[in-house]
């Protein structure tokens, strides 16, 4: 199947998890594709063995090393059709032990590094192309333990609207992914020990109306979807939560 061939995509935070995995069938589908991470070790793991796929180590919450990026892009690829916005962190801790720190690191991350990261390589993408944030099941409703990261994921679906209006004389499209409990290798969640993550992965089974975590692959299909083949849809936010964020409930009888 070759139906990404001759496209080429930058995907922020795709060294894994549902970036890599983004990454993956886009290259099976005959794309180039540029990676960021900010860790050397998955940097460097990161597409091995994927002719098609390039990580650089960068990190969305640096403005320079944003700037940076642009002009690897602008070397490596010249224009691009496909800009994936999918960096982000999750700090689990209740509003007492939120600290400035830990709030800065969420928002520096997920909603100023979208931001800038946007708006210094939109001008890359070709007229026509796409860009998709990932967003969360989080970025609506409230949950104790999510307070800051909630208000990060709920100012991307504001940055969707703005950058799809700010764009249509360009022809880009701008959409979100919205994932529920997702199993990748640290569940979007930072921090997390292997207990932890097991205990996260099993309370997604428990209460998600379809009764199981979905697969980073999943969401990828969702994500290669609005970029690729919703050509009448932008603004908009696709939900990939297994029902959990859409007040469905499983039939008690
Ligand atoms: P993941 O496996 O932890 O992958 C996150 C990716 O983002 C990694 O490549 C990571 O690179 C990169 N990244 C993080 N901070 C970065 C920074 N400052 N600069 C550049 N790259 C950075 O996460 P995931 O579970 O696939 O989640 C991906 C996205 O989905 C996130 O936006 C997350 O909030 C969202 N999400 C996930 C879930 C879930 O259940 N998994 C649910 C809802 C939403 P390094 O490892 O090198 O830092």
């Amino acid at each position: 199947m070759k139906h990404y061939s001759g496209k080429k995509a930058v995907i922020l935070g795709g060294t894994h998890g549902i970036g890599l995995a983004t990454a993956k069938l886009l290259a099976e589908g005959s794309a180039e594709v540029l990676v960021t991470g900010r860790s050397k070790t998955n940097v460097e793991t990161a597409g091995k063995g994927e002719r098609r796929i390039r990580a650089i180590q960068s990190d969305a919450a640096d403005l320079r090393d944003i700037d940076a990026l642009a002009k690897i892009v602008t070397e490596h690829f010249g224009q691009i059709d496909f800009l994936h916005v999918n960096i982000g962190i999750a700090e689990l801790e209740p509003a007492a032990e939120v600290t400035e720190a830990s709030y800065d690191r969420q928002f520096g991350i997920n909603t100023k590094g979208a931001f800038f990261s946007v708006q210094r390589l939109a001008p890359l993408i070709a007229d026509g192309g796409a860009i998709v944030f990932t967003s969360s099941v989080a970025d609506h409703g409230g949950t104790p333990g999510m307070i800051v990261y909630s208000a990060t994921k709920a100012a991307i679906i504001s940055f969707t609207s703005g950058f799809a209006a700010a764009f249509l004389p360009r022809g880009i499209r701008v959409n979100a992914v919205s994932p529920g409990f997702i199993k990748t290798p640290t569940h979007g969640v930072a921090g997390l020990s292997g207990e932890e993550r097991a205990g996260f992965e099993s309370l997604g089974d428990q209460i998600t109306p379809m009764g199981r975590n979905g697969t980073a692959d999943e969401v990828a299909r969702a994500v290669l979807f609005l970029a690729f083949d919703a050509t009448y849809t932008t603004g908009s936010k696709l939900s990939v939560d297994g029902g959990l964020g859409q007040r469905i409930t499983r039939p008690q009888v």
